[in-house]
């Protein structure tokens, strides 16, 4: 993953991330950073539900990390 980012939240209107079950401070879009990404690759929707071929898209999302690691590397 990703050095985790400074997250800049005001003091007021601190809302915490859509996910179900998650329990962290949204830092993008009323997602954390890790849900964020998982929304833009369509992973949840808007709402922080999962999609209903979720399964799937968690393995190309895998995937896409693994190969973003090696294009790093
Ligand atoms: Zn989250």
């Amino acid at each position: 993953m990703a050095k985790d980012k400074k997250s800049v939240v005001e003091a007021t209107g601190v809302e915490h991330c859509k996910c179900a079950g998650c329990k962290k401070v949204s830092a993008r879009f009323t997602f954390c950073e890790e849900h964020y990404e998982w929304f833009k690759f369509g992973l949840i929707s808007k709402a922080g539900q999962k999609v209903s071929d979720f399964d799937r898209k968690q393995e190309h999302f895998m995937a896409y990390l693994a190969k973003q690691k090696q294009v790093a590397a």
